[in-house]
């Protein structure tokens, strides 16, 4: 398979996704790769519709991210918020105030009714972002969280306002069934040479990308993830906290049994490489890399690496 002709769909939510999905972009053209976002942590606050994975994702591309947090804005303040809070508004969700302009402006062109995507294409293009990222459906897909303190939840109430502390039960993604996929995002998994499943958290990132796109996954190319679980725990977030509340262990061996059904190939990070061996007896090829993304060049180095193994066959 020819690198230098072949383009990718890489699957992706929030941070995690965003990194590896920025290190593509380094490293790819723009007609080379297709990034699809999670929308199912999606809400309606203030009126205003906030797209949070896609935020970061575009964020990130665009280098606008805080690089502390991961997510919302580098050189970002807080007035609008502090202005909320002091007049008794509610505060758990963090918006900075140059985020608050791209919900403003979203929410005032989807009651325009113009499609998500659409939106998306001309504030990347505004951000200077010339890779294609695409939110998975222009139609509402809501994730909810059924936990055991609380019974069902919008995702970012448990996520944010209880700080992924209830325990969780299950979840359900409310609208995938009749979600329509985006036709572009159909035509770059039928014509992709691979497909990436970013390090994002398997039950709340990417499920809901495959609940509307696993039709559409191409039968014989690779399908290749990255794990973000290292040694049993999650680089930020419930992702390990989640497969223990199922009754899963929590281990990079457990991501790969998630994805089973889709999975040709998997990136577990050095530190686990005593599960290569029960990974592979699943008849997945399993690569060893370094995962952990700390610095640009980290992500750089880890998407070279996934390409590599991809044109490895
Ligand atoms: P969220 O929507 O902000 O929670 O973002 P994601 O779903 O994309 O990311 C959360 C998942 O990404 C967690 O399970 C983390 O363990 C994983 N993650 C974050 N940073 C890294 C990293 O540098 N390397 C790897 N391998 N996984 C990461």
């Amino acid at each position: 398979m020819a690198r230098l002709t072949s383009h990718y769909v890489a699957l992706a939510g929030g941070v995690g996704g965003a990194k590896l999905a920025h290190g593509l972009a380094q490293i790819l053209p723009p007609q080379a790769l297709t990034i699809l976002v999670n929308t199912g942590d999606d809400f309606e606050h203030f009126g205003l519709t906030i797209c949070p994975d896609l935020d970061t994702v575009c964020y990130t591309l665009a280098g606008l991210a805080n690089p502390e947090t991961g997510w919302g804005r580098r050189e970002e303040s807080w007035r609008a918020l502090e202005n909320v809070r002091r007049l008794g508004g509610p505060d758990w969700f963090r918006l900075g105030d140059q985020d608050l302009g791209t919900h403003l402006e979203r929410t005032r062109r989807l009651r325009e009714g113009q499609p998500l995507s659409a939106i998306t294409r001309d504030f990347c293009r505004a951000w200077g972002i010339a890779h294609r990222v695409l939110p998975m459906s222009d139609d509402p897909v809501r994730t909810i969280v059924t936990t055991e303190e609380y019974g069902d939840l919008p995702f970012q109430e448990y996520f944010v306002r209880y700080a992924w502390q209830p325990r969780v039960r299950g979840f359900r993604f409310q609208g995938a069934a009749t979600a329509r996929p985006i036709p572009e995002a159909v035509k770059a998994l039928a014509e992709a040479d691979a497909i990436i499943l970013c390090p994002s958290n398997p039950w709340v990132s990417i499920d809901p990308i495959l609940a509307v796109y696993a039709p559409y996954l191409p039968k014989a190319k690779p399908v290749i993830a990255v794990s973000p679980i290292i040694g049993g725990q999650a680089v930020k977030g419930p992702a390990a906290k989640m497969f223990t509340e199922l009754g899963i262990e929590a281990s990079a061996r457990s991501v790969a049994e998630h994805y089973r059904p889709y999975l040709t190939d998997f990136v577990l990070d050095q530190a686990d490489a005593a599960l290569q061996e029960s990974i592979a007896s699943m008849g997945i090829r399993v690569h060893l890399a370094q995962t952990l993304m700390h610095t640009e060049a980290d992500r750089r180095r880890l998407a070279e690496d996934v390409l590599n193994f991809i044109h490895q066959r």
